[in-house]
């Protein structure tokens, strides 16, 4: 077992029962406060760690890491110096918080510039995202859109069932947690008239995903094994594919999504590292009807039970659950993806986000979209103050949050918000 994971640990750092962040979680993120630059950052419970400053007064020294990683803008050069070191910082950082451990929990010179209060950092965008690719890889979500669109007997497309969907996504507009998103504009069907409308968007929805984070290059050229795919993640984070349904529906054929999508994403800011997950795989769904090629093959527990949830809050109003489901619900692993993403020999780079695809599951409650919880708008969603919810409202706040909890351990990743701004 990785020594930071163990469940037995306890900090010296109060950390409440249902905290995302145990000790056990030291997931890496960028802040900056009025006094610093952006650097380097991780939290356990509510206590922000400065990871610069732990670096700056020789806490890492043993590790031999250059200290300037700390001190960057983003988590790109920190992913690159590969698993081996960041396994060892997360595990020397987990070490240092130990309860019984008095070297900086005594020394109050030092936790004056380490330890910092929420309420004077402000989280950034944790990583430069090179290039972001979207999947489609919840089967109860393909089967439903493919329901409503489609063909009930046929919902999902022939290719579906043998190799993970998925589109070149836009990395620019990838914005971390708290970032207003504005309502886009563009064309939609021809009405009667046969002419396109344009206009703001009217069926503004979210999609609740997780997305993962690239931590190792490849070569152009180079395929990488579902065996070995899980070098090349470091972490994950929450992520909300925003998607304007008209825009979508009226531009994707025949080469799929665009402007529908571009506007914005949303993640999280603090990256769960992969290890910090470990307590939570589980085993994936038989996929021998029909078989899959032998490069999407993989062995162990690959996927993660991970409870995901989405609410709504209204301007002025309280946040209100629409969705709960579970990042299990993924026909198509992360190893399978990588593998898949790389059989061409596309190569990979530092800091390439992926994302899961709207992760619905099973029952009405848990479909990870507004288009599914609504039916096409069919079924308006009834909140709390009186008013209905086809999709997303002006002024209105999506908030997602998701979290391991097993044997006592809760692994969690915080939230990701985003408030809708009207068009200009
Ligand atoms: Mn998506």
């Amino acid at each position: 077992m990785i020594a930071a994971n163990n469940p037995a640990l306890k900090s010296w750092i109060k950390v409440a029962a249902d905290s995302d962040f145990p000790i056990q979680n030291i997931p890496f993120g960028i802040i900056k406060t009025g006094r610093t630059q952006p650097r380097v950052a991780t939290i356990i419970g509510d206590t922000i760690i400065d990871l610069a400053a732990l670096a700056e007064l020789g806490y890492f020294d043993d590790l031999q890491i250059d200290n300037s990683v700390f001190y960057l803008p983003y988590l790109n050069e920190f992913m690159a110096l590969g698993k081996a070191t960041t396994r060892a910082v997360r595990d020397r950082i987990s070490h240092i918080f130990q309860h019984d451990n008095a070297e900086l929990r005594d020394n109050e010179e030092h936790k004056s510039q380490v330890l910092v209060n929420p309420i004077y950092a402000q989280n950034l965008m944790p990583v430069e995202v090179r290039d972001y690719t979207d999947f489609y890889s919840s089967r109860e979500h393909a089967t439903n859109v493919g329901t409503m669109f489609r063909d009930p007997n046929n919902a999902l497309l022939p290719n579906w069932l043998h190799l993970p969907v998925g589109y070149h996504g836009r990395a620019s507009s990838i914005v971390v947690s708290g970032t207003p998103v504005r309502r886009p504009k563009g064309q939609k069907k021809p009405g009667d008239d046969g002419k396109p409308g344009f206009g703001p968007s009217r069926l503004l929805d979210f999609e609740l995903e997780m997305g993962f984070v690239v931590g190792q290059s490849t070569q152009l050229g180079q395929s990488v094994s579902t065996a070995e795919a899980e070098d090349y993640i470091f972490g994950l984070v929450l992520f909300n594919d925003w998607s304007a349904r008209d825009i979508q529906a009226w531009e994707y054929v025949p080469l799929g999504p665009f402007l529908g999508k571009s506007f914005a994403s949303s993640i999280s800011p603090w990256v769960v590292t992969l290890d910090a997950l470990d307590h939570f795989r589980i085993s994936g769904p038989e996929q021998n009807d029909p078989p899959i090629l032998p490069y999407l093959e993989y062995e162990g527990k690959k996927r993660f039970d991970i409870n995901l949830e989405a609410l709504i809050q209204p301007e002025g109003g309280k946040p209100h659950t629409v969705c709960k489901s579970n990042f299990k619900y993924m026909y198509w692993n992360m190893t399978q993806q990588l593998a898949h993403h790389t059989i061409n020999g596309c190569n990979l780079n530092v800091g390439d986000m992926c994302a899961s695809g709207t992760i619905s599951g099973e029952t009405p409650d848990s479909y990870g979209s507004m288009l599914e919880l609504s039916w096409r708008g069919s079924k308006p969603l009834a909140m709390p103050d009186g008013s209905e919810r086809k999709f997303i409202n002006d002024g209105d706040t999506v908030i997602m949050r998701g979290f391991g909890e097993k044997d006592g351990l809760r692994i969690g990743f915080g939230e990701v918000t985003g408030k809708v701004l009207p068009a200009t």
